[in-house]
């Protein structure tokens, strides 16, 4: 009843000389030990957003590896997914109260999916709160069970993270980007472990780019490759604050006259708040023509986005709250100096003046700006020492070997 999302192949092998001979090796050898394994990993899309650009990696690795690994996803309506949207949102702090008819909404479809769920497996993965309470319905389909948390839970809404930890705390193990996130009332038995997220250094988003072709791609959206320029890659959301960029351009501009300003940003058709925001973003940059605002709509995909975020002076991503900030991992590992909002995710991955700048305001922003443009040499290093920290840290092997260790450690 699941639906199973079929996967291309990929090889441990071509990620050596990114990663290094070690960590492969390590891999390997944790590897050894669970060849046949069967894991299954489910969460609640397969296109848009980071777990499902996460699992088209990891998967594959994992099968490459000798585990017997599969992704499927789980099955709802529109009913279901509005629901688990607000339990996102009020997980991640909206103080808004999720009625008793919207939690029956939420079991209903958990039950219907684990009657649904069929096969023998050592671990099973269970991506977000969306399939959470899966593993209480159907405790036999697997030996262990693990919940992966990709969202901010540091300032829950109280009542909905007491609905659904009762169902969190029946796993054997669980995955946090940052400690803020383990909740508090997590139960001893859960193994919790810190695992960022990653990137996938070899997939069109993030493998290396030429200067020339970036700079032959931006060029067609109306971008000047030869005059400074800023971006910023996010959805149009309020917490990603595209208006403030805004604001710090414009004082940058007082300095930097030729200076230019990209906002590229995802829209699904149907997401009336989106569009919402994205129109007051349009407003606000008040027909500035040295302000591109792009996005999916106008056919920026995976390789637009590469092209700008390896052009780009500078890549900010001027966060109000973040729960990773993968974009800002994107950029590091492009070796491009990097801004970001001091908040979440963003802070685990910039050390402010090592690997990038964290700032507070759009004053704060347009500072470290013009500090990055007067000085070629600091956005070298800065991105220099990103890059490193993206390699050591954020890329798809050190993950994969975060899930085998686990499944060592669970003995599977
Ligand atoms: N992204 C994209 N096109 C866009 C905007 C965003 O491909 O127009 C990608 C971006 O490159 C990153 C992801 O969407 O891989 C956003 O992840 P992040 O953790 O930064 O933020 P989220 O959207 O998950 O809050």
């Amino acid at each position: 009843m699941l639906q199973e999302v079929s996967l291309g192949a990929r090889s441990l092998a071509d990620y050596t000389h990114v990663v290094g001979k070690d960590l492969v090796a390590e891999i390997r050898d944790l590897a050894a030990s669970l060849a046949g394994k069967r894991v299954l990993h489910v969460n609640a899309t397969a296109f848009g957003g980071g777990v499902a650009e996460i699992l088209y990696t990891l998967v594959p690795l994992m099968n490459d590896i000798g585990l017997d690994a599969h992704w499927q996803v789980m099955l709802g309506r529109d009913e279901f997914f509005d629901v688990t949207k607000q339990i996102h949102n009020t997980l991640q702090g909206d103080p808004r109260e999720i009625s008793d008819a919207d939690w029956a909404t939420y079991e209903r479809y958990n039950l219907l999916n684990a009657m649904g769920m069929d096969g023998e497996w050592d671990l099973i993965v269970i991506h977000d709160p969306q399939p959470a309470m899966i593993r209480r319905e159907a405790p036999d389909l697997a030996g262990s069970w693990m919940w992966r948390c990709h969202i901010d839970v540091s300032t829950p809404n109280p009542s909905s993270l007491a609905r659904l930890l009762p169902y969190v705390n029946q796993y054997d193990a669980a995955f946090f980007h940052i400690p803020e996130y383990v909740p508090p009332g997590l139960a001893e038995t859960v193994d919790a472990r810190i695992v960022p997220p990653a990137i996938d250094p070899l997939s069109p988003k993030n493998m290396a780019f030429s200067v020339d072709d970036a700079a032959f791609i931006a060029q067609q959206f109306g971008v000047d490759p030869d005059r400074p320029l800023l971006l910023q890659v996010s959805r149009f959301d309020p917490w990603k604050d595209p208006s403030g960029v805004i604001d710090a351009y414009r004082i940058v501009r007082r300095e930097v006259p030729g200076v230019q300003l990209a906002l590229v940003g995802s829209m699904a058709s149907d997401d009336p708040e989106g569009w919402e925001f994205y129109n007051a973003t349009v407003a606000h940059a008040e027909g500035d023509p040295e302000i591109k605002i792009l996005s999916n709509l106008n056919n920026v995909g995976a390789i637009e986005v590469n092209a700008f975020q390896s052009l780009a002076d500078v890549n900010i991503q001027k966060s109000l709250k973040e729960g990773f900030g993968l974009t800002v991992t994107e950029s590091m590992w492009k070796g491009r100096p990097t801004i970001g909002g001091a908040v979440g995710g963003i802070v685990s991955q910039i050390s402010d003046g090592e690997t990038g700048f964290l700032v507070s305001s759009p004053q704060q922003c347009a500072e470290r700006c013009i500090e990055l443009l007067a000085d070629p040499e600091l956005g070298r290093r800065l991105g220099r020492n990103g890059k490193e920290h993206a390699r050591r840290n954020f890329l798809t092997p050190r993950l994969l070997r975060d899930y085998v260790r686990l499944m060592a450690d669970l003995a599977v």
